[in-house]
Order: C-alpha cells, then sequence, then structure tokens
C-alpha cells in the first residue's frame, strides 16, 4: 500500500492544552509521526512525498477568510505585547451570524473553537501539508490504487469551513471527499475516531453528495458535547445523508463491529464507490483520551470489515495518541484490510 507524508508536517508542535480546567502537555505531539510512521511501514507502506497541489481543493471547502487567518494570525498575535507563543483564544461569538472584528484576539475567538487547537509559527505549513499529502492520497486513488494511507497529521474532523477545534486546523477527510467528488467518484466518509467528527458534518450537513458517518463515544458526555447525537441526520438536501452511531463509553470489539455494520449498510444504499476512512486510533482500550475499549486485534477486524465492502478505500489519518500500542494498532487496522 502508498502511503503519503510530508516533512514540513513536522513543523507544528502544540504545547498548549487544557483538561478540566488544568494545564497539560498537548497529546498531539510531533512524536506520533514516528511512530504512525513505524506502524504503517510494519504493515507494508511504502512512504511518498506529495506534489502542491495548490490552495483550490482546500478553498473548496474553507473560506477564504479563514484561510487568511491561519496564514496570518500567528504574525499578527506576535505583535501584541506580552502576547503568548501560541494563539489561544479567550473570548467566542454565541453564534456564527456575529460580527467578524479586526482585533487578533477577536478572530482567533472567531475561528477557533477551544483551546485544544493553539496556533504557532509552524502551524499553518504543517497544516497545508498534511492537507496537501491527503490530495495527494485521493488523486492516488483516482490513478486505479484499491487502497492507501496517507498520515495527515496535524488531523482535520473537528474542522468546519470557518472554524478550528479539537487539534484541526483543516478538514483533510472532507478534502479529500470534496476531491473525489469533482473527478466523479461518489464518496462517503467513514469516520471511526472515538470523537465525533463534527467539522465533517458541519461541512457537508446540508449536501446529498457526500455520505457522513460516525461512530464515536456518546458525546453527551464525552468531546466534542455539541454534535455528534442520534437525531442529527443532516438537512435541506443532507437530511438523511449524515449518520451518527455514537456508543456507550467503554464499548468493545464485539459490539463495535454490529455497529459497522449499520454503517456499511447505509455506504452501500448510498451507491459508494469509494470510502474515506477518518482514521481515529483513540477508540483503543488504552488511548489517553479515553472513551471506547477497542483491543490491537479488534483493529485488524475493523480492517478487515471495511474490507468486506469490496471498495476502494482512503485512510486518513485523524487521532490516536502516544500509548505503547499506537503504531501497532496502526499495523493492525492496514493488514486487516489487506489479507482479506
Ligand atoms: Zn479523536
Amino acid at each position: 500500500m502508498k502511503a503519503i507524508f510530508d516533512d514540513r508536517q513536522w513543523k507544528h508542535d502544540p504545547k498548549h492544552f487544557m483538561a478540566n480546567g488544568t494545564q497539560k502537555a498537548n497529546p498531539e505531539q510531533p512524536r506520533r509521526i514516528e511512530v504512525l510512521q513505524n506502524g504503517a511501514k510494519e504493515a507494508g507502506c511504502m512512504f511518498l512525498a506529495p506534489a502542491d497541489h495548490g490552495l483550490g481543493p482546500i478553498a473548496a471547502l474553507h473560506s477564504p477568510e479563514y484561510l487568511v487567518f491561519l496564514k496570518t494570525i500567528h504574525e499578527r498575535w506576535s505583535r501584541i505585547e506580552n502576547a503568548s507563543d501560541e494563539v489561544i483564544p479567550n473570548v467566542h461569538p454565541d453564534r456564527r451570524t456575529a460580527s467578524y472584528p479586526r482585533s487578533a484576539v477577536g478572530q482567533a475567538g472567531y475561528h477557533q473553537a477551544d483551546t485544544a487547537c493553539p496556533i504557532a509559527a509552524g502551524t499553518w505549513d504543517a497544516a497545508y501539508w498534511s492537507a496537501q499529502s491527503t490530495i495527494e492520497g485521493a488523486d492516488l486513488m483516482l490513478a486505479g490504487e484499491q487502497s492507501a494511507y496517507v498520515l495527515s497529521r496535524p488531523p482535520g474532523h473537528h474542522a468546519f469551513a470557518d472554524l478550528a477545534g479539537g487539534f484541526c486546523f483543516l478538514n483533510n477527510s472532507g478534502i479529500a471527499a470534496e476531491h473525489l467528488l469533482k473527478a466523479g467518484k461518489r464518496p462517503a466518509i467513514l469516520d471511526i475516531d472515538v470523537h465525533h467528527g463534527n467539522g465533517t458534518q458541519g461541512i457537508f450537513y446540508e449536501r446529498g453528495d457526500v455520505l457522513t458517518i460516525s461512530i464515536h463515544a456518546d458525546p453527551s458526555r464525552f468531546y466534542p458535547f455539541f454534535w455528534g447525537h442520534n437525531h442529527e441526520r443532516g438537512e435541506g438536501h443532507g437530511r438523511g445523508a449524515n449518520l451518527n452511531l455514537p456508543l456507550e463509553r467503554g464499548t468493545g470489539d464485539d459490539q463495535y463491529l454490529k455497529t459497522l455494520d449499520t454503517a456499511f449498510d447505509r455506504i452501500q444504499a448510498f451507491g459508494t464507490d469509494i470510502v474515506v476512512v477518518a482514521l481515529g486510533l483513540d477508540a483503543y482500550e488504552k488511548d489517553p483520551l479515553k472513551g471506547l475499549a477497542i483491543t490491537t486485534p479488534g483493529f485488524a477486524r475493523i480492517g478487515a470489515a471495511i474490507a468486506g465492502l469490496g471498495l476502494p478505500v482512503l485512510f486518513v489519518q485523524e487521532g490516536g495518541y502516544l500509548s505503547e500500542e499506537l503504531g501497532q494498532n496502526l499495523t493492525s487496522v492496514l493488514t486487516g484490510l489487506q489479507n482479506v
């Protein structure tokens, strides 16, 4: 299987993170890259670097206002006296239709949903190349590959069209799906990260041309809290093209596999011809952001079940944080898919 990664993705090294009101080390550390690279290589992946596909495929989903913000905010923030090294918001509008301020502090509050997406000097470059890796992956699929793995880090599924959040800046899975759609494909996004893919849902919520499905820990008591509930089915043209499958905290392999079958029924009913798997590995039983209890062999079963769809599969990396087995869990999913 081919895999894609660009060295500029190392440049994002976030420090700030808050959990339960306490400052902690940010779990989305660059060291994940090395671990995930090794895990992918163990599954037989050959890494290549992406070409620069430009801003077009990114701006197809993200507003130009937001892209200017991501590119320039760190420099503007740095001019504030005694400003922190990272851009971290401290005030938010209560709705998206509120006025758009000129102030760097105000814009940070507008475009950053939470404090888990700090922006430093290298963030834009890393997010840009993470997206370019994903576009390259989509192009490989269009060229006839049956599967490919994108080490898209920083991840993307919590990013909306004009809003960063939860370690995410550009919605890589969505960018891949949109790119495939424009090339004549009928893509479904299957998000198996332990957190609901709220950004992805938000981007496609009123559209019926990309199916979005997310299996995740019940957001009633888990990030991202405000999205990911059963009743969110899409609106307008998108009604019925968004499926949320929340699971109780601590759900294990067997129940998870049953839930995947429900997702597969919907994927087939959509006439899907390519699946973008938003591949979070944080449903793992020992992941530091613990929500579900998937085992390492469980990840192989998930990979094998996805292969059973008989469709081309593009894996786009989302979450999954440092634990002893992070690399092995990636190896498990990818070999599970390939060994069917
Ligand atoms: Zn996650």
